[in-house]
């Protein structure tokens, strides 16, 4: 029987992010965690929020909430929240702790803050590129620019030419309830 690689252990799943390895917050390395002091084959690379904002932890410690108790931190700021229009309910305060302190976060201009829809936290699925807004997260345009029309049709006309990482960035969303996409963007 084949045995797996060292180092390609099934990462951990979060419930409000769907793909860290595709938008790039966790890499491979064989840098130990500042947490377990494991080398795991993989490492956070995303933003922390505390004085601590140099340690790399595996995304395991993220995971069961033993990075963000070590080191007094937070991945995401769920100080902002962002709606959809439809539906400005605000979530359980279990859900926010839950990405602020046991979720990667990804990022973005001004601060990684979250999207709500149905009265709680929506699924992170990426920045998103021109190509995606065209395609798969093509829904998410109008809901996340509801209130910011001219820019959406300057965007428009640009499309093609927008990447991921680029501005404005748009961050897409789902919601595990409803599934209608959404999200924000912000400018550097
Ligand atoms: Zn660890
Ligand atoms: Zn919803």
């Amino acid at each position: 029987m084949a045995r797996a690689p060292k180092g390609d252990a099934a990462l951990p799943a979060f419930k409000y992010f769907a793909d860290p390895v595709g938008v790039g917050v966790f890499e491979k390395s064989d840098q130990p965690c500042a947490c377990c002091g494991k080398a795991r084959g993989w490492v956070y690379t995303g933003p922390v929020y505390s004085e601590a904002d140099e340690a790399i932890v595996c995304p395991w410690c993220i995971a069961d909430g033993s990075a963000a108790a070590k080191f007094s931190c937070t991945f995401n700021d769920t100080g902002q929240l962002y709606s959809h229009p439809d539906n400005e309910d605000e979530p359980d305060p279990d859900e926010l702790a839950e990405i602020e302190e046991r979720t990667p976060g990804f990022e973005n201009w001004q601060g990684n803050y979250w999207y709500v829809c149905c009265g709680h936290a929506a699924v992170f699925l990426g920045d998103a590129s021109g190509e995606d807004l065209q395609g798969r997260w093509k829904s998410a345009l109008p809901v996340v620019f509801a209130d910011a029309e001219e820019i959406l049709e300057d965007l428009q006309e640009n499309l093609d030419e927008l990447e991921r990482g680029g501005s404005p960035g748009v961050y897409v969303f789902k919601c595990p309830h409803c599934g209608k996409l959404g999200g924000y963007f912000d400018m550097d």
